[in-house]
């Protein structure tokens, strides 16, 4: 009898159970397992031993799921890693990485039919059978040179690409020519050429892709990267907005798959990544393979157990939870916009950050990396200044395009003189007219969504709250509501105040439903969008937003941060920063950094193609040291200037900062609780410790928080960090007195 360690998609320990050797089952592979007296689990068996274990009875596991191993060797080291590193446990990890493989529970298994996956397939292109030898081209050409040269060019196109890739049966893969989908289709209308689908092959010899040709600075870039990574570097690629830093992936990429290893290149969101992705079709094809929440979960379980016995040559386009897809051979990972929030995941265990997560890989797996941003992370930019990545910089735009010019426009000064109206400054609404005039476009970017943030009486001072996590109820115009930005509570508009019965309730600060409204009366020729999550509730509404703002069937694009992501959009000629000073007031140590990325990166839309840019900033507070960077374009200022900041108070990078929150929904209990945790973490840390304190959203989904930060300066053990906070945990865990208080640990909290 053999003994297996499974994992369970539960946030406990391994369970052992009897394993049958008639059953052939191996490690990493997925099992049905009963546990309880009626609930069923697929595990991951992690490890077999024939050694008995000290349990009298041990339940037997009843089925192997999937012919394929699911979690490879280096997938398992993965999991251990972040499992230990962000004090999580396996099982929270295998509900990150088999989502649809393995239900948290279930009492019958379907399993997913690994036949009916598809291989990935990709377009070919044969010259039809009367055409295929060189004396009937040669004829064809000279009946019809005159009349359809172009015809005829696209033909010699076809044939010498047959020779020149020496392609078996003269099929050429479709991108290998440089032809338009509409020229391919009227040729095969004419039954002068064949297409046909076939699944992409990998050729011992390696593959060659028509990569983009690059400016003399893309290529020392591309150079540089690849210094760097047979060097066995990171590099860390910070290329102004337009700079082409896709066309260096484009390259990179193509090196690796040409030797039939993968490539995972990860976004920080899908929805925003249809230009990319078709980019990377038209070069790579059906190498591409895209992954992310929005897919339904059968789709999302095919992929990966295709990926599973697939034997290399892939390119995962994916969000961060692609860190866990099942990759053979993998050669690079990309990581773009590698500041963005989104890589790190903060609301569920485990809470890893997938850019981090890369760069760990990278060693784990023998693969390149490549960090890139326009904007990098302090994190990432200290690692390059102290020399751990290798930094490779793109200062200007691709071609004939130049950064945009920045303009500060001083709120109240505009009020004093009269020069503002409603939300708009005269500055903003010039150059609104002027984009306008000359044909072009505007983005404006309003960083709060909704009609009004919140509604204030104005005799009495009373707003409406949300009372399951107090913060203001913001105002939805289009369905006179208020609703609270967390949760989702909601409550019709109140004509009287609720406090003091007087009418007079006034609508405070602006969002976006807002600012369209204000800016379509104050154009009113010109056709506006909103692009938030109000109006991008489903993929096919976000699509039909961009690509109408794309082909110019809108002038001005209002929306939120999601405008300020990689969008690359020809015609705008003005970015306006509605309201900076909210994202400068913002509470959190990262509030600078982030105010500057965002600003910089909505700033990057305008100006893109030809003529230069404007990029109208709004804001009461035009000193500002992070307005003044943004205005200058001067990253590096803004870099030194806040790692010195962060070093004066000890925050990463100069420390791993991690964040123990406390939940309950009885007040009393979590404060009690969270003193009793904190004093034992004093004791432990010293003076590293800070808190507690209410956390930004004291009251979320009916519990209190609060939280305690804890500092562990570079240099010391975070292994030994965790250790003791495990201790902590533990104990407070098991204090009675504190039953019912929940505590949640974030590593490498943001
Ligand atoms: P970034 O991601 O650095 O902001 P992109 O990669 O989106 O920049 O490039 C900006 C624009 O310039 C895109 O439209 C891209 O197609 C074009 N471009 C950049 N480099 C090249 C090149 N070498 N050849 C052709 N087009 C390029
Ligand atoms: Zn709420």
């Amino acid at each position: 009898m053999l003994y297996a360690q499974v994992v369970l998609p539960l946030a406990q320990p391994m369970y052992t159970f009897s394993l049958d050797e008639g059953l052939a089952v191996g490690v990493g592979d997925a099992v049905v397992v009963q546990f309880g007296s009626s609930r069923f689990y697929t595990g991951i068996v992690w490890s077999i031993t024939d050694q008995k274990p000290q349990y009298l009875r041990l339940k037997p596991i009843l089925k192997k799921l999937y012919n394929s191993r699911l979690v490879s060797a280096k997938a398992q080291c993965l999991w251990e890693w972040i499992a230990e590193y962000y004090m999580s446990t396996l099982g929270e990890v295998m509900r990150m990485a088999l989502p649809s493989l393995a239900k948290p529970s279930a009492t019958s298994f379907v399993e997913l039919d690994e036949r009916s996956i598809e291989p990935p397939m990709e377009q070919f292109v044969a010259l039809c059978d009367e055409l295929c030898t060189e004396e009937a081209l040669a004829e064809y050409a000279l009946k019809h040179s005159r009349r359809a040269p172009k015809r005829v060019e696209l033909l010699d196109t076809i044939a010498d690409a047959a020779l020149r890739y020496g392609c078996e049966d003269s099929f050429v893969p479709r991108r290998l020519l440089n032809i338009s989908s509409d020229q391919l289709l009227s040729l095969s209308k004419k039954a002068l050429i064949r297409v046909e689908q076939r699944p992409v092959v990998l050729r011992p010899s390696g593959e060659v892709f028509l990569t983009p040709t690059l400016s003399p600075a893309q290529s020392v870039a591309l150079d540089a990267i690849r210094g760097a990574h047979n060097a066995d570097k990171v590099a860390l690629l910070h290329g102004v907005t337009g700079s082409g830093k896709t066309e260096i992936y484009i390259h990179l990429i193509a090196d690796v798959l040409s030797r039939g290893e993968s490539v995972l290149m990860l976004v920080p969101e899908i929805v925003i990544t249809s230009q990319l992705v078709e980019r990377l079709e038209r070069i790579f094809e059906g190498r591409v393979t895209t992954y992310h929440s929005r897919l339904t979960p059968t789709r999302r379980g095919k992929t990966y157990l295709r990926l599973s016995s697939a034997s290399g040559g892939e390119l995962i386009v994916g969000v961060r939870s692609s860190i866990f897809l099942p990759l053979s051979r993998l050669g690079l990972v990309v990581v773009d916009e590698e500041h963005d929030a989104n890589y790190k995941q903060s609301d569920l265990s485990p809470r890893y950050n997938a850019r981090d997560m890369a760069v760990v890989m990278g060693k784990m797996y023998g693969a390149k990396v490549v960090l890139g941003s326009a904007t990098p992370s302090l994190e990432s930019y200290f690692n390059a200044m102290t020399g751990k990545y290798a930094y490779v910089e793109l200062k200007e735009r691709w071609g004939e395009g130049v950064l945009p010019e920045v303009v500060i426009s001083d709120t109240i000064r505009s009020v004093k003189r009269g020069e503002r109206k409603t939300h708009f400054n005269f500055d903003l609404l010039r150059a609104i007219e002027r984009a306008l005039n000359g044909g072009d476009q505007a983005i404006l970017f309003q960083n709060r969504r909704g009609y009004a943030p919140y509604i204030q009486c104005r005799t009495c001072g009373y707003s409406p709250r949300c009372p399951h996590c107090n913060v203001t109820l913001t105002q939805h115009k289009a369905t006179q509501r208020m609703e609270c930005h967390y949760c989702g509570y909601n409550i019709p508009t109140p004509s009287v105040c609720p406090n003091c019965d007087i009418q007079d309730m006034a609508l405070m600060g602006f969002g976006t439903e807002k600012a369209v409204e204000e800016i379509s009366r104050l154009f009113p020729n010109a056709r506006v969008e909103r692009l938030d999550s109000d109006t991008s509730t489903s993929e096919t509404a976000f699509k039909r937003i961009v690509s109408s703002f794309e082909n110019r069937e809108a002038d001005i694009l209002v929306g939120t941060q999601i405008v300020t992501k990689g969008f690359d959009f020809g015609g705008v000629a003005t970015v306006g920063i509605l309201n900076a000073d909210n994202l400068l007031s913002a509470p959190d140590f990262r509030a600078s950094e982030r105010a500057f990325q965002l600003m910089m990166q909505v700033a990057g839309r305008a100006g893109r193609r030809n003529n230069r840019g404007r990029v109208i900033i709004q804001t009461s507070q035009p000193k500002h040291p992070i307005v003044q960077y943004v205005a200058s374009g001067d990253y590096h200022g803004m870099a030194l200037a806040e790692l010195a900041e962060r070093k004066n108070f000890g925050y990463p990078p100069y420390s791993h900062l991690v964040r123990l929150q406390l939940r309950s929904q009885d007040y009393e209990l979590l404060r009690r609780a969270s003193h009793y945790v904190a004093d034992l973490m004093r004791q432990k840390f010293g003076g590293r410790v800070m808190g507690p304190v209410s956390s930004a959203l004291e009251l979320l989904r009916g519990e209190h928080r609060s939280e305690i930060l804890l500092k562990i300066e570079l240099g010391a053990s975070m292994q030994r960090a965790r250790e003791l906070l495990s201790e902590v945990v533990k104990l407070a865990a098991q204090n009675v007195e504190y039953k019912g208080v929940k505590v949640v640990v974030d590593v490498d909290a943001w």
